[in-house]
């Protein structure tokens, strides 16, 4: 059964890329389209109905029936609207396969069905989804047919954006703008075009899927609501880099053939620090393709796991006291020929240009740490960020020992005059060849760790779009990037001006460096001292998307409105209350109709064993009647839980939304369903497990 091919064969064979569509198109409109999309023009009617109709041919080819418009509204995750190419039937009876340009350039959702947080007003449904020919068309080939993607971006009839691409390409352009006017002024003249370039780690879960059927919680929520530690868990951390078991393999292979077949280069993959998770990461591409390809990646892990019968679980904490699951946004800004601006080169102190950007990006991050904290705030995440897993939920920058050292010797003297070289790796082992150790360690411990050549930053949910935190990334730099041009516009000596500014910032925004260990106490307490935002919530985390101090930032670059900014806040406000009433409503089910009809049984079944050991024979059987108090107890606290989650929960659906709201369910229903669940994780280490009406955590994730 096993089919080995060579993985050039198939890659991009899926996708509309510039390989086809120089093979495809006629030389002229070639042209055209590529030099549109190189200068962000609009694309003419002309030039569109040529594309689409080789798209069409092509697309037919690969057995496409129908065509799609591919989106990222502010659900997190992605949207379609499926439309066959079949026109009306003709006289004699047969159909034409059509799509016209203006099918491919624009296309009309009934925008009623997403959010929009009050942009839109209920009887202007319209939503209008746009061609955005930087990101190539694919088809995807599945059991549902073949069907010709194309992404979009999606938008309100009066204009404003509904969807995470639309800022994110504003945000692109700004930067970009920025990024060229800055290095004119240092000296660079042949630059045209700065590009974010983004890999995206992926995390998640695999288990079986017949285990997930039967866990309610994972069904509706995406994580347990219940459940008590396995006897073993990652203390021996021997998952990591383990061996990859042969069915997670054969899980591994099918993902990797249908994400090249799409163009998406799948490149790393591993098993991760909890049992049950791995990660999968592509090589880095520029930041909008890699914000789809990363939405097409988390598609294809949860297709082809149905496939192996086996669930994939997205969720940024799907198992309490097991760690949680991140996306890991890999960022870089690099020319359109080809300068990383984040390459320090192997002396640093002497390259002004990334001393210069460097510097910029630590005030940039500085500025805005509590916007790019909610950039990665959702629901799920706010069980990860700030427990001893994942990076805490406070901002700041790692640089390790080489940048921190130039860094110092710039705001103690003003100047750099060295750089911490690259030291041997001393191994001990004659026969192992010598190599050279990079000049910065690695902290896992940071959230925005610089990495070489490139910013990881690590807050990101695993089931989040990476749109968001990009959008706000490009643009906060952006912002850096261009107070920084203003005043060298005005220096008298660049030269001079340059070397102030570098000091200046390094001094003013040093407070958001920290090199050390992010998990610690002490780390919360200095910085906490050095009046760095600890927002621990996603509920906290909202209010910085309406800060004058965010608005202004996106208004001046363009890249969202006050309005888009406010229908933003509310919307997430939204699917806060939302979600958590969700889980709500899914514990109460668990507990009645699951948990305590198991309990009682369970206890009934001791009480007869009691009964008939005491007829039987003078035996003591206090201990059985031990436990049959505790399980009783711990039922009667079981009980009192739930009515009062039912309560809360209750009380929670009558509010009006907004703030309040979901305010509401941070603090009542969230901390009720805790407290229901410590009694009924107690309950689940004392009953039989023949009894235990599902899986446990063991069995999840120990036996795939
Ligand atoms: P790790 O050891 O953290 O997994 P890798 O070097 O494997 O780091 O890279 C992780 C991700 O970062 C990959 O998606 C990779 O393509 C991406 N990456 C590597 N270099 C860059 C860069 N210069 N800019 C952006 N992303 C990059
Ligand atoms: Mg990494």
């Amino acid at each position: 059964m096993n089919e080995y091919f060579n993985v050039a064969d198939i890659f991009g064979d899926n996708v509309f890329n510039d390989q086809m569509m120089q093979e495809r198109l006629p030389k002229k409109i070639y042209r055209k389209l590529k030099e549109t999309i190189r200068e962000g023009r609009d694309l003419d009617p002309d030039t569109a109905d040529v594309v689409e109709h080789e798209m069409k041919d092509w697309a037919i080819e690969k057995g496409a029936t129908h065509f799609t418009h591919w989106f990222q509204p502010l659900t997190g995750v992605t949207a379609e609207k499926h439309d066959s190419f079949i026109s009306a039937p003709m006289e004699n009876g047969k159909v034409l396969m059509t799509f016209s340009g203006k099918e491919l350039i624009k296309g009309e959702p009934d925008a009623s069905s997403f959010p929009s947080g009050g942009l839109r007003a209920t009887f202007e449904a319209r939503g209008y989804t746009a061609w955005d020919p930087t990101s190539p068309a694919f088809v995807r080939q599945d059991a549902a047919g073949a069907t010709l993607c194309i992404p979009t971006a999606f938008c309100s009839f009066t204009g404003e954006a509904l969807d995470q691409k639309t800022p994110l390409l504003r945000s692109m352009e700004a930067l970009s703008k920025q990024t060229i006017r800055l290095l004119r002024l240092l000296g660079n003249t042949t630059s045209k075009k700065a590009v974010p370039c983004v890999g995206i780690e992926q995390e998640y879960f695999l288990i079986d899927r017949n285990d997930f059927l039967v866990r309610k919680d994972l069904v509706y929520t995406g994580r347990t609501l219940v459940g008590a530690m396995p006897p073993k868990g990652q203390e021996m951390d021997d998952h990591y880099f383990g061996a990859i078991r042969e069915r997670i393999g054969a899980f591994m292979r099918d993902v990797n053939t249908e994400l090249w077949k799409l163009g998406v280069a799948a490149k790393t993959q591993h098993n991760e620090a909890a049992p049950g998770q791995h990660e999968l990461a592509p090589i880095y591409t520029q930041v909008n393709v890699a914000v789809d390809h990363n939405q097409m990646i988390m598609e294809t892990l949860k297709k082809v796991a149905y496939r192996h019968n086996l669930q994939c679980l997205l969720h940024e904490k799907p198992f309490a006291g097991v760690n949680g699951s991140g996306k890991h946004d890999n960022w870089s800004l690099v020319t359109d020929d080809g300068i990383n601006l984040l390459d320090p080169g192997k002396t640093p102190h002497e390259n002004v240009q990334f001393l210069l950007v460097l510097c910029c990006i630590l005030k940039a991050v500085d500025v805005h740490a509590d916007l790019l904290r909610e950039s990665a705030a959702d629901v799920g995440n706010d069980h990860r960020l700030g427990a001893d897993e994942a990076p805490p939920a406070i901002i700041s920058v790692y640089l390790g020992e080489q940048l921190q050292d130039v860094l110092s010797q710039l705001i103690s003297t003003g100047f750099a005059t060295h750089s911490i070289g690259e030291k041997k790796l001393e191994t001990g082992v004659k026969t192992l060849p010598e190599f050279l150790k990079d000049a910065a360690d690695r902290n896992r411990t940071s959230p925005f760790a610089f990495t070489g050549n490139k910013f990881e930053f690590r807050m990101v949910g695993s089931e989040d779009s990476a749109g968001e935190p990009n959008t706000v990334i490009n643009t906060i730099v952006a912002e850096a990037f261009s107070d920084a041009a203003e005043e060298l516009e005005k220096a008298e000596n660049v030269d001079l001006a340059v070397h102030d500014l570098i000091k200046r910032y390094a001094a003013e925004h040093q407070r958001i460096v920290f090199n050390g260990n992010g998990y610690s106490q002490e780390w919360v307490e200095e910085a906490e001292r050095r009046g760095l935002p600890h927002i621990k919530n996603m509920v906290d985390a909202i209010p910085a998307l309406t800060h004058e101090k965010t608005i202004r930032l996106f208004e001046r670059f363009g890249v969202l409105t006050r309005a888009e900014l406010v229908s933003r806040a509310e919307i997430e406000y939204e699917i806060y209350a939302k979600k958590l009433n969700i889980e709500a409503k899914t514990l109460i089910d668990i507990t009645k109709k699951q948990i305590i009809p198991s309990v009682i049984r369970y206890t009934t079944v001791l009480a007869e064993s009691i009964n008939q050991v005491r007829a039987a024979c003078e035996a003591d059987v206090s201990t059985q009647s031990q436990m049959l108090l505790e399980v009783s107890d711990l039922l009667a606290k079981t009980r009192l839980g739930l009515s009062k989650l039912e309560q809360a929960q209750g009380e929670g659906v009558k509010m009006q939304g907004g703030r309040e709201r979901a305010v509401y369910y941070r603090d009542n229903v969230r901390e009720v369903m805790g407290e229901l669940r410590i009694s009924v994780d107690k309950l689940e280490m004392l009953l039989d497990k023949e009894m235990w009406p599902m899986p446990s955590y063991g069995d999840m994730l120990f036996e795939v």
